[in-house]
């Protein structure tokens, strides 16, 4: 089956999933798509953490991408932060730059983290390195997957709303498509007393909209989502906005299971 499905990867997703046998298959991802890493005053990944504790259920290794490297830092000294953060709670990491065969690591993973920095530097890395379809194929086995910010722009169908600067060429926008939709990470509500005058975050989505048809989820700081399946929640305190083509963006409420209106 995994064959069919990295054929498939090269289509539409709407159009693999009309198969049931892929439907399935697709049933058994399991993600946290989180807007941050760190909320305000917290510590690194602190305010997830009692979620991760049982999300990663293995006891093998949880392979870290640190590939978006935030502030330019180095994929080490990036490591070494997701590792003492993990440590609170028992668990080990290994990155994944560590590692002699990269693909074959996520081919065997049991547990992947991918964190934030700058998505282009992101992608382009993971295009460089030929890894999208390996991590693709391990999420939709199930491996767990947690993606923070540029993390999670990896996991829609494109990176057309990271609010990243592209400081660098990928091949593609097309990102890993286990999401029927583009994430917009550390989204924030326009504030209507801003004398700001450049675009607010809706405006550049709904320029978005313009050439582009998927749906948008602004994700704020402090929320995620919870994808068991098919089944995707909304967790944390903040509501999410969700953009639709066309239409005036809406809220799906924390706690509320994602539906399109
Ligand atoms: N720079 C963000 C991050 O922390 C990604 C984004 O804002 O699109 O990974």
């Amino acid at each position: 089956m995994r064959r069919k499905v990295i054929k498939a990867f090269k289509k539409n997703l709407y159009n693999f999933t009309k198969d049931n046998e892929l439907k399935q298959y697709f049933g058994m991802k399991k993600l946290l798509v989180a807007s941050t890493s760190t909320t305000y005053g917290g510590k690194y990944l602190e305010y997830i953490m009692n979620e991760l504790d049982n999300f990663f259920d293995s006891k093998e290794p949880i392979i870290f991408i640190p590939y978006a490297r935030p502030g330019g830092i180095t994929h080490d000294k990036y490591t070494e932060i997701v590792k003492s953060s993990f440590k609170t709670i028992g668990k080990e990491v290994v990155g994944l730059h560590k590692t002699d065969n990269p693909k074959k690591t996520l081919t065997n993973a049991k547990g992947i983290f991918v964190g934030g920095g700058n998505t282009f530097v992101l992608m382009n890395k993971m295009y460089e390195l030929n890894l999208l379809e390996k991590l693709k194929s391990a999420i939709l086995s199930g491996v767990p997957y947690l993606g923070t910010s540029a993390g999670s722009n990896l996991c829609g169908l494109s990176i057309g709303t990271s609010n990243d600067m592209p400081i660098v060429y990928p091949p593609s926008f097309a990102a890993l498509g286990v999401l029927p939709f583009n994430i917009n990470p550390h989204y924030r509500d326009p504030n209507p007393e801003s004398k700001h005058m450049g675009e607010t975050r809706n405006t550049r989505i709904k320029e978005f909209h313009f050439f582009n048809d998927q749906p948008v989820i602004g994700l704020k700081e402090g929320s995620y989502l919870k994808v068991n399946g098919d089944k995707i929640t909304l967790k944390g305190k903040y509501n999410a906005t969700i953009f639709e083509k066309e239409k005036p963006p809406y809220e799906l409420l924390a706690g509320e299971n994602l539906k399109f209106q």
